[in-house]
């Protein structure tokens, strides 16, 4: 476990209990002193992924969470909601009772959850996972997002949001089909 202030990995455990979600532990820093709090399960999984080109490697939990760090670097996001997610994913792999699977379904996994707590975090996340072809495909990613109405309403997890972009209302009513008699 790194430190989210400092990438220290010495910290000691404050507070440690068993939660539905894995270990949830609150930690101190031995270097900046700071506490944070993370789930976690008490072994990796044993599952291999099959990245795109083929390759396979062990599931790492402490590597997922890393690659979620570093997407949501200076978003407003709690450490422990980021780890949350860790552990969902490890969750939902575990019933799947797969020994094998995907890199993609991983990151899609993780993208769904991201997407209902930080914007921002989740399109860097998602154009790393979904290797957008090109900037056109990435600004159109990002569009739909601004016109999701999922996100706006899933307010619950939400820590800070940046200023919702004014939702464009759309002059829908000209496909109606009610009109079209009067002539
Ligand atoms: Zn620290």
């Amino acid at each position: 476990m790194l430190c989210p202030f400092c990438d220290q990995s010495e910290s000691k455990v404050i507070d440690s209990r068993e939660s539905p979600d894995g270990v949830r532990r609150r930690r101190e820093c031995l270097e900046c002193n700071l506490r944070y709090t993370t789930y976690e399960r008490v072994h990796d999984l044993p599952l291999t992924i099959v990245k795109r080109d083929g390759r396979r490697e062990s599931f790492s939990a402490q590597k997922l969470e890393r690659s979620l760090r570093t997407a949501c670097a200076k978003r407003p996001l709690e450490i422990a909601a980021l780890s949350k997610i860790v552990v969902d994913v490890e969750s939902a792999l575990n019933r799947s009772g797969k020994a094998e699977i995907d890199s993609r379904v991983i990151g899609e996994m993780v993208i769904g959850r991201l997407r209902q707590i930080d914007r921002v975090a989740y399109i860097r996340f998602a154009s790393v996972y979904r290797d957008f072809q090109d900037i056109t495909m990435f600004a159109r990613e990002a569009e739909a997002l601004a016109d999701d109405k999922t996100v706006k309403t899933n307010r619950m997890n939400q820590l800070t949001l940046i200023p919702d972009d004014a939702p464009r209302l759309r002059a829908t009513r000209h496909g109606q089909s009610g009109h079209s008699a009067r002539l």
